[in-house]
């Protein structure tokens, strides 16, 4: 089973110039691949990430595009993976681009990455670097100490260097065996869970659960920071002597106060996203330790971010990141995942006696079932219907005859159930949903998957 472990890196002032000269590197060799890449695809040749490497090779030391001012290639001063993995990725992103534009789905070519608005990171792979206890040997920069000592037992595959607000991490992504990858459960409930806007999570236990909302908490900062930092920018403009649009690739004379500025801001992001992880973590977790069987919506959230209203709450909360936790932890702790497509009206059925509430519309907390008079918290009410369909899966499953198969392995595994781990799509036919937010957009928001 591939885990990382992400570690923040206490680097010396040294050190911090290093990876930002390597991340500044994989930058501009991705940079100069994408370029290559759309020139070859413009005039007609079908363009290869390896070829593009090759070619990359036989410039680099001689190119003056890639000579420092003296004539040498700086290059040479950067470890080699920085350099080489960029071709990987790019390729990479490509056959990811052209899965999902054969699938239908949104999606948008490789882009250039731009300084200060791309991530900032670089590629180790997994024989160029090693791991002592609370500290981690890399090559060009040697020793560098780490907040904690490696946490998973296996095989590394490798590590990435990034960086996030003024701070460097390591993520080392290791592959461990599933017996020591296994977590015990502590409960055999099958739980449904509506995640929403008001509450975070609903479980259909009638619990629930609100998130921090860092986002909220923090906007007022936010905008300060963001004001604070955009009026410094205009200061420059001005003192540039520059009218109107920037012309690409001007570059403003960099001054203290305006790289302070532009840190606070970072930070204060960077507290935001680790607020919002720790309570997703902890979500997930629990979800996944306490249940046999977890039921959630497929959100369709790119839809869902197109309606302007609802998007801050949403982007607050991390449904892509709360779904993403909640598979991988799903495998560790043999916990059944059912997926109810987008499609499926869990907030219109009435769990009692399943008549379906064609008029509920989005802002409407509580209702009453027409036919059976149920009173019915809306959240609630969905949470009990995706439980209904955890449990239906469950017993599907059960009765198909690898079923069987799936108890024997999870026997040996210890205490993982019957086809843990495992990820059920259930699909609906009930054709285009109204009024719920959920609709299917054609605005293509860009979100970027963490
Ligand atoms: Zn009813």
């Amino acid at each position: 089973m591939l885990l990382a472990h992400r570690i923040r890196i206490d680097a010396t002032a040294s050190q911090r110039d290093y990876f930002a000269r390597a991340a500044g590197t994989a930058r501009r060799v991705w940079n100069w691949a994408l370029a290559e890449w759309n020139r070859q695809a413009a005039s007609g040749q079908r363009p290869n990430a390896m070829a593009l490497k090759k070619a990359f090779n036989r410039i680099k030391y001689s190119d003056p595009d890639w000579l420092d001012s003296d004539g040498n290639p700086w290059l040479r001063a950067i470890h080699r993976d920085a350099h080489a993995q960029p071709f990987a990725n790019l390729a990479k992103a490509w056959s990811r681009y052209f899965e999902l534009r054969r699938a239908g789905q949104p999606a948008h070519a490789p882009r250039f990455k731009k300084k200060g608005r791309s991530p900032d990171g670089f590629y180790l792979a997994n024989d160029k670097f090693r791991l002592e206890g609370r500290s981690a040997v890399l090559p060009k920069v040697g020793r560098v100490a780490l907040r904690e000592a490696l946490r998973w037992h296996g095989k590394i595959m490798g590590a990435s260097v990034s960086r996030e607000a003024a701070h460097w991490y390591l993520a080392i992504q290791v592959d461990v065996p599933d017996y020591l990858a296994r977590r015990r459960r502590t409960g055999d409930a099958v739980t449904g869970v509506d995640l929403g806007v008001t509450n975070a999570a609903t479980l259909s236990s009638g619990e629930k659960i609100a998130g921090p909302r860092p986002l909220k908490a923090a906007l007022r900062r936010l905008r300060i920071r963001s004001r604070r930092l955009s009026r410094k920018l205009e200061a420059a403009r001005a003192a540039a002597g520059i009218i109107g649009r920037i012309v690409k690739g001007t570059r403003l004379p960099a001054s203290k106060n305006r790289t302070r500025g532009a840190l606070a801001l970072a930070r204060l992001q960077a507290r935001i996203a680790r607020v919002r992880r720790d309570f997703t973590h902890k979500l997930t977790a629990r979800l996944c330790r306490e249940n046999r069987a977890v039921a959630i919506e497929d959100l369709n959230v790119r839809g869902m971010l197109a309606n302007a209203r609802l998007s801050r709450a949403i982007i607050d909360v991390g449904f892509y990141e709360l779904r993403r936790q909640l598979q991988y932890k799903a495998a560790r702790y043999g916990t059944h995942i059912v997926l109810a497509d987008r499609w499926y009206p869990s907030s219109k059925l009435c769990s009692g006696c399943g008549a379906r509430n064609g008029v509920l519309a989005l802002g409407e907390r509580a209702w009453t079932c027409a036919g059976c008079g149920a009173q019915h918290d809306r959240d609630v009410n969905a949470a009990i219907n995706l439980q209904r369909l955890a449990t239906g899966a469950l017993a599907a499953r059960t009765a198909l005859p690898e079923a069987s198969q799936a108890v024997t392995r999870g026997a040996a595994a210890g205490p993982g159930p019957a086809g843990g781990g495992e990820v059920t799509p259930v699909r609906h036919e009930h054709g285009q949903q109204d009024g719920s937010g959920q609709e299917e957009n054609a605005v293509h928001i860009c979100t970027r998957n963490r």
